[in-house]
């Protein structure tokens, strides 16, 4: 059976049913598996499979207290038409590079991967734990994990999902996207205040116990969707399979050679994901980690230091912007043979001081990855040059990975197979994508130039953005910080 322990402190026993219910152990740890599962298939056997059955054949090895008609339910239910794409992670081969596209989702970013099997793993933990109370979501969003969440939970029978976002403080086109959000078991709340005010409101509504009983005893339970839970981890393994396995049909490598990935990276889920595709078994050499101009994780690579005092930069790749990458701290359990007492002190300092450093040896283990980082200037010309030169549009946070790359292959000419990981449609990030190719869109609206990049590159308009200036508002309620709690509580009934 697989078990889960914590980052901080050796746990016993716990099923990965336990983990995806509790979210983060009660030490503040994150749960890591107590041995990441070796592959128990052939790499010639992910030829053979579609998405789905290579999910199951990957999910099972890590949540094996889930019984196989419940895990392929969970599957089956999430990745089926909400995806545009029947490969669900499509392959693009383009002349300079091969992308795989994990934007293919109900809201064309990366984070729908996670999110539409987040809520189903729930339900499956519920039923086997006897929980029969309905699970709330609580989330702030700066924009991107607001709608994926509420995409994921919409209509999912036994949960509700509340979602506060700074009023000013997200795009047109994000706001548009998440107040038209249907499904009775949805709220979406604009909040008079910025993104940190929203998190400190849904911080607070968790720590308050007087409130968690008042609602427990209308049969609630808050949960998060927070992408430190190992619920969503687990799914994000499995696309690197696939990767592995279109580049080999596309002729870029023959089975058992290894491949790198390069992935734009903010909070290191993606990237750890890799990492533990990587010690199931899968070949996988390089795993290069770009960031933007926030680049706590290049440094970290570059000196083992991890310092987060320095300025926050805003970027045209706003979901890479994060100067706490949580899901590293999984990685340090690992590389530093689980000592959860060390890990426990890192994090500490990183409270404390804002920062820590790795000892030599966890150094020492740090040789498969690659850290590099892209600013705003060379992002934008990366987009500029890979779609005039290949016809290839990348939004802003696969450029930064597509600059971070060619750096690197300019660097060590190194002729392995490789993939960009790219982790949202051109369309969510039309204003920064448009200006990059040419400035004449400067200060056009959002919604305008959605159409003009829809003339530009031709094919379908996702089904996220299609007539989503038409579609009805149906969420309209503005809150003051001090009345979140309040909302909370009158939709809970
Ligand atoms: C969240 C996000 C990332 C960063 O992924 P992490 O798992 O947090 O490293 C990159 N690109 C996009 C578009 C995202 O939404």
């Amino acid at each position: 059976m697989s078990f889960y322990t914590s980052t901080r402190k050796k746990l016993d026993n716990v099923t990965a049913t336990q983990a995806i219910l509790q979210g983060l152990s009660e030490e503040g740890g994150l749960f890591v598996p107590t041995h990441i599962p070796q592959m128990d298939f052939k790499l010639e056997d992910v030829l053979n499979w579609e998405y789905r059955e290579l999910a199951y054949r990957v999910i099972r090895l890590f949540f094996e207290d889930i019984k196989e008609e419940d895990l392929r339910y969970c599957i089956w239910s999430a990745y089926d038409e909400k995806f545009d794409d029947d490969e669900i992670t499509p392959l693009t081969v383009a002349q300079s590079a091969n992308f795989l596209e994990l934007f293919h989702g109900p809201t064309i970013a990366f984070k729908d991967m996670a999110l539409s099997i987040l809520p189903y793993f729930m339900l499956t933990s519920k039923k086997y734990h006897k929980e029969n109370k309905e699970i709330v979501i609580l989330t702030a969003t700066s924009g991107d994990t607001g709608k994926a969440a509420l995409e994921g939970f919409a209509g999912v029978p036994g949960t509700k999902i509340i979602v506060f976002f700074p009023e000013e403080g997200v795009s047109e086109v994000q706001k548009r996207q998440m107040v038209t959000q249907i499904g009775d078991n949805t709220l979406v709340v604009g909040v008079k205040g910025n993104f940190d005010d929203c998190q400190t409101g849904v911080k607070e509504i968790f720590g308050d116990k007087a409130f968690e009983k008042e609602i427990a005893e209308k049969n609630y339970v808050f949960s998060s969707a927070n992408s430190i839970n190992i619920g969503r981890l687990v799914p994000q393994v499995v696309y690197y399979f696939a990767a592995y396995m279109k580049l080999v049909k596309a002729g870029k490598m023959q089975i058992g050679e290894p491949m790198n990935v390069v992935v734009p990276t903010g909070n290191f889920g993606n990237i750890l994901a890799a990492y533990y595709a990587k010690c199931m078994g899968l070949p996988i050499k390089k795993l290069i980690c770009a960031s933007n101009t926030n680049k706590v994780l290049f440094d970290f690579f570059e000196n083992g230091t991890y310092d987060r005092n320095r300025t926050f930069h805003l970027t045209i790749s706003p979901s890479m912007d994060i100067l706490i990458s949580s899901n590293l701290e999984r990685l340090l359990y690992h590389i530093g043979g689980e000592n959860t007492e060390a890990v426990t002190e890192m994090m500490e300092s990183l409270k404390k001081e804002g920062k820590y450093t790795i000892t030599e040896s966890m150094k020492n283990e740090l040789g498969d990855f690659y850290g590099g980082y892209a600013d705003d200037e060379t992002t934008k010309a990366y987009i500029k040059k890979v779609f005039e030169r290949e016809g290839y549009l990348m939004d802003t946070h696969t450029a930064v990975a597509y600059a971070v790359y060619d750096e690197y292959i300019k660097a060590t000419n190194d002729k392995t197979a490789s993939v960009i990981i790219s982790t949202a449609s051109p369309y969510k990030f039309t204003s920064s994508v448009m200006t990059a190719i040419d400035s004449k869109y400067e200060g056009v609206d959002d919604f305008t130039l959605l159409e003009e990049m829809h003339t530009l590159i031709k094919g379908d308009m996702p089904k996220a953005m299609d007539h989503i200036a038409q579609k009805e508002i149906k969420h309209k309620t503005v809150c003051e910080i001090s009345e979140m709690k309040h909302i909370v509580s009158g939709f809970l009934v």
